[in-house]
């Protein structure tokens, strides 16, 4: 385990939600690195702090409104200043604004998320840091597949009566894909499908959902945290394809997938 597995496990580690092998590996990367050591205590420390009864605080009843008044104004010299892509995605309506604005607001004071600088908005690295965690969390908690299964007429329609679409799911294993199964997940605020697939013992999470913005096709790519994210919207899905196989082969997946 290196540095940056450890940074992605800790948390869990310290929740005690691994299980005892993964556990013991973080154990034992920590016993042999100090900066990771740091990183635990730091976690620590700040828990304590938070526990501190000092720290609850009322909002007044003006707070909101000033908060919400001053996201509102953001939102708006935003959308006039530069009109970025995520904004399209906001349509149909102004009451999203603030929320996804606030949202947004926070995730930059976290500040610790994935900087993903080649994905082209906020909201799609909103998108990317929400599959990307989904993929981890199924690898951790032994959740990779609800409905395991290689063939494509089990997995289908298991997704039916739990989703308000239903997800193609194509059989690939011509192309060197195995099908393993499916399962629900939640991503950008919504019961998402995903597809699971595997080649050479690499997992590989195809999250989709329909989209209803517009079609582009070209398939962008990431690394974040070791992992390759690939991403393209389709004319009736939106794709996102998460695992960490190399990109060269992921890319033909991609592919594969998009001529579905
Ligand atoms: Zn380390």
């Amino acid at each position: 385990m290196n540095c940056d597995d450890s940074r992605i496990y800790l948390l869990a580690y310290l929740d005690d939600e691994l299980d005892v092998a993964e556990s013991l590996r973080v154990q034992k990367h920590l016993s042999g690195c100090g900066d990771c050591r740091q990183a635990q205590g730091e976690h620590l420390a700040l828990r304590s702090a938070l526990r501190d009864p000092a720290l609850y605080a009322r909002p007044s009843a003006d707070f909101s409104k000033r908060i919400e008044a001053v996201v509102r104004r953001a939102a708006k010299d935003e959308a006039r200043s530069k009109r970025p892509s995520w904004f399209e995605w906001l349509r149909p309506g102004p009451f999203l604004w603030a929320p996804a604005a606030a949202a947004l607001v926070v995730v930059a004071t976290l500040g610790a998320l994935l900087v993903m600088n080649r994905l082209r908005s906020s909201h799609q690295q909103l998108i990317a840091s929400d599959v990307l965690a989904g993929h981890i969390r199924s690898l951790q908690a032994n959740h990779l597949i609800d409905v395991p299964s290689s063939d494509r007429h089990t997995v289908k329609p298991w997704f039916q009566g739990r989703l308000d679409f239903s997800p193609p799911v194509p059989d690939l294993s011509e192309l060197g894909w195995t099908l393993v199964g499916g399962r629900l997940d939640y991503v950008d605020g919504r019961p998402v499908a995903v597809i699971v697939y595997q080649r050479r013992m690499h997992n590989i999470n195809v999250f989709l959902w329909p989209n209803h913005g517009s079609t582009d096709d070209a398939i962008r790519q990431e690394e974040a945290q070791g992992y390759q994210i690939l991403h393209w919207n389709g004319a009736e899905m939106t794709y996102w394809v998460v695992s960490d196989l190399n990109n060269a082969e992921l890319l033909e997946l991609a592919r594969a997938l998009r001529g579905h």
